[in-house]
């Protein structure tokens, strides 16, 4: 027979948990402890909670989808305004906008954002002419060109065959598109993209970076492997990039027409100083120092004479992230404290406590299980003593 409602339980842990006694859900003392690779806990509450987003809607064959509510919009069907020739700083474009697209005017040369833009999330809509002309790359061909180096080939090739590292939604002259997703020409066609680019450090690679794109929705490129920027004939070779540089789209002498395109900056991998991932050991000391003194910072708001038990959990959870001798000695004597004011404590008072002293114990036993504190800590040992002598640990 269940006495109370889950949620009346979960309530009841996420109090315990908010008055910093916990042993449960919601605890920092329950998954994993930080090691040497990774430098939050399992399901650590104190990991920054992701930002919300308000999606997006997707594009219908007569009208662009909205893009999510923090993409940088490059183009919205009004003005080229984020756009220059590809020729000279602030050289307008001979592109033109229009019916809410933006089209290739044969010759005008490419386009380019004025933004540099680096890892990202692009989306990008573009139709080939209705009227066929043409074959292989020669009809319907422009590109898409993240930092202006790695071409993501657009090109009508529906039922139109040509070499398939030229395909849509191929890498260009690298990797083909996994199939042929496309609609037929002067029907819109999207292109999600994501895009990391190659990092070094002291000359060497240590991400080759990396490209993945749904055409239509369909995947073409599967975290493919960059081998340096994209080339016409010859093969790609790995070599740095910046950090940045301006998205390109290619006149290659076909009026292509794009529309909603926008992107979304990425956080930094692992290898480039983000903090989520397998991180280095230095990285990942640093990021646990640095998190140690957030947590300490925020025990001392929480100082009070009358109930030294939140400070004293808050700064114990420090400890989990780095050891700190002071740190410890001021937990230990706030420990200390509480253990006094609980043995004063009887009847109807000290059986209250019952299930917060039995956390106190759950947190012991975690702190002693990642080597935190000893096993025969003393605070480990007066606890497990004391529940014993209340007979607490009896159904
Ligand atoms: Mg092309």
């Amino acid at each position: 027979m269940k006495l109370f409602p889950t949620s009346l339980i979960f309530c009841a842990v996420l109090s315990l948990a908010s008055s910093g006694v916990a042993g449960n859900v919601g605890s920092p003392f329950y998954g994993d402890a930080p090691d040497e690779h990774h430098p939050w806990a399992v399901h650590d509450p104190n990991r920054p909670q992701p930002t919300i987003v308000t999606p997006g809607t997707f594009s219908s064959a007569e009208q662009p989808g909205k893009p999510p509510s923090d993409a940088v919009i490059l183009f919205d069907g009004s003005d080229l305004s984020k756009w220059e020739a590809d020729s000279g700083t602030a050289v307008p474009t001979k592109w033109v906008v229009k019916n809410g697209a933006m089209e290739c005017v044969p010759g005008s040369g490419y386009v380019r954002t004025k933004e540099q833009i680096g890892d990202c999330q692009l989306h990008v809509e573009w139709a080939a002419p209705s009227k066929v002309e043409g074959n292989s790359q020669g009809r319907g061909n422009s590109g898409v060109f993240l930092m202006g180096l790695v071409e993501i080939q657009v090109l009508d090739n529906y039922n139109n065959p040509t070499y398939p590292d030229g395909s849509a939604g191929s890498v260009y002259g690298v990797n083909p598109p996994l199939v042929n997703p496309l609609r037929p020409p002067g029907e819109f066609q999207t292109y999600d993209i994501v895009f990391r680019r190659p990092v070094y450090k002291n000359g060497q690679q240590v991400d080759s970076g990396y490209i993945t794109v749904f055409v239509n929705g369909v995947l073409v490129q599967d975290h493919t492997p960059l081998e340096g920027g994209t080339g016409h004939m010859s093969r790609s070779k790995p070599s740095p990039f910046p950090a940045a540089g301006p998205l390109k789209l290619q006149d290659h002498g076909n009026p292509v027409r794009y529309r909603n395109i926008w992107y979304r900056p990425l956080p930094p991998r692992a290898v480039e100083g983000g903090t989520d991932g397998v991180l280095t050991a230095e990285a990942t000391e640093a990021k646990r120092k640095e998190i140690a003194a957030m947590i300490r910072k925020d025990a001392a708001k929480l100082k009070d004479p009358a109930n030294p038990l939140p400070e004293m959990l808050r700064l114990t959870e420090s400890l989990v992230y780095e050891q700190d001798e002071e740190t410890a000695q001021k937990a230990e004597s706030l420990a200390g404290q509480y253990f006094e004011n609980l043995q004063k404590l009887s009847g109807d008072a000290l059986a209250a406590k019952k299930d917060e002293v039995k956390h106190l114990r759950d947190i012991t036993k975690y702190l002693a299980r990642f080597g935190i504190i000893p096993n025969d800590a003393e605070p480990k040992v007066q606890l497990e003593q004391f529940i014993k002598e209340q007979n607490w640990d009896k159904k």
